[in-house]
């Protein structure tokens, strides 16, 4: 199988740097078939190609099994007309990955923020919702009349909310077996109300999996109070969008917080993360989010093709990630350890050797 790796802008190329380490040490290891393509893109084919997503890459991306994208610095692109293409969000649009998987949890030893423990999923709808390139067949989601007044149209429709409720009722049935719907029906009755519609006929398809709702403010509060309570959370673009950086920082930081972007066919390792142009160049960036992030993917990929050894490599990259947490010692910057991301990378791979050894089968996870 062929992953494409798209380093990206800011922290992106070290944190992919360290996550083509990781793929390529489980790879040897669990002797796994998998090669890698590394393409430019972001601000780095900008100025050799005049474009932030050259069609080759894309077309890349088209025939590949899998993607690992690094976080892209979209603030910095110009229009597009002048080669800013949001890699992210075209991927995202041009592969329909329409469902953007973001776990966050807590892990043993390690300080969180919230009031509880958690392991929660949130299953945030990837293909429309307030997003100004994504819900109108031709122009903006974004308008302004005049000088004095800008208008912004969400676009919530009944095919995709069906589908994305479907995604999070297939995930929590491998899991706790609960799904909450965020939404603010209160004030925008007509589309959340499409959306929770939709979420309630999916929701009596599986009577094996418990449901309830949520406004999306109180559950902004929830998760700092009680967010052991959550198991697979399903909500609209923007609403998952703030709410996984939520979870992420209260689980521990938001370096730790991975994701995979998924449709039919296709599969997209994403840190949730932006590209952090703070502490761009410093060797200080965890890497955890995006590693992690492809260990969901080598998953997604065990599941999809019925390969055991892809989900065993996916165990034990997590389980690596949670030993290196659990120590002091071992822990990245950003939770007050002391290694960088390179220093970090270095441990995790030495321990991935290890569990590697005796093959597949002997795999220590
Ligand atoms: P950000 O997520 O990049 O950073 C927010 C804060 O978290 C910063 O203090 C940063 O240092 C810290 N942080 C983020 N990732 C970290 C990591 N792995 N390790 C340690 N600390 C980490 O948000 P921002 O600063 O608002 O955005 C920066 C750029 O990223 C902008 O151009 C924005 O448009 C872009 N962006 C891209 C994506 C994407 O690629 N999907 C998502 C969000 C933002």
């Amino acid at each position: 199988m062929n992953l494409v790796v798209l380093p990206g802008d800011g922290i992106g190329p070290e944190i992919a740097a360290a996550t083509l380490r990781v793929l390529e040490t489980v790879t040897r290891a669990l002797s796994l078939d998998l090669t890698f393509d590394v393409r430019p893109i972001g601000l780095a084919s900008l100025s050799s190609a005049g474009t932030t997503l050259p069609s080759a890459v894309l077309e890349a991306c088209r025939q590949a099994d899998g993607i690992v994208l690094g976080p892209v610095s979209t603030a910095d692109y110009p229009p597009r007309d002048e080669g800013g293409i949001n890699v992210s969000a075209e991927l995202r649009i041009q592969l329909d990955l329409f469902a953007n998987v973001r776990p966050s949890r807590t892990r043993e030893g390690l300080a969180h923020w919230g009031r509880t423990p958690m392991d929660l999923v949130i299953v945030r709808e990837n293909t429309e919702g307030f997003y100004a390139d994504r819900n109108m067949h031709r122009g903006s989601g974004e308008l302004m009349p005049t000088p004095e007044l800008a208008l912004s149209i969400r676009k919530i429709s009944a095919p995709a909310s069906a589908r994305i409720a479907r995604a999070a009722f297939e995930l929590a049935a491998t899991r706790r077996r609960h799904v909450t719907a965020v939404h603010k029906s209160n004030v925008l009755a007509v589309t959340e109300g499409l959306f929770l519609r939709e979420v309630r006929a999916v929701a009596n398809d599986h009577p094996d999996v418990t449901y309830d709702e949520q406004l999306v403010d109180s559950m902004a509060a929830l998760l700092v109070r009680d967010a052991a309570r959550f198991d697979v959370v399903v909500t609209t673009n923007m609403f998952g969008d703030i709410l996984s950086d939520e979870a992420a920082e209260l689980s521990g930081s938001l370096g730790l917080a991975a994701s995979i972007n998924f449709g039919e066919r296709h599969c997209m390792a994403q840190a949730q993360h932006g590209s952090a142009p703070d502490i761009q160049g410093q060797d200080k960036a965890n890497p955890i989010s995006l590693i992690v992030s492809a260990a969901m993917l080598l998953d997604w990929l065990g599941r999809r093709h019925h390969d055991e050894k892809l989900t065993a490599a996916a165990r034990v990259i997590e389980t690596s990630v949670d030993a290196a947490l659990r120590k002091p010692s071992t822990r990245t910057i950003d939770l007050g350890g002391a290694l960088g991301t390179g220093a970090f990378t270095s441990e995790l791979c030495g321990d991935i050797g290890r569990r590697g050894e005796g093959g597949y089968n002997g795999a220590r996870d």
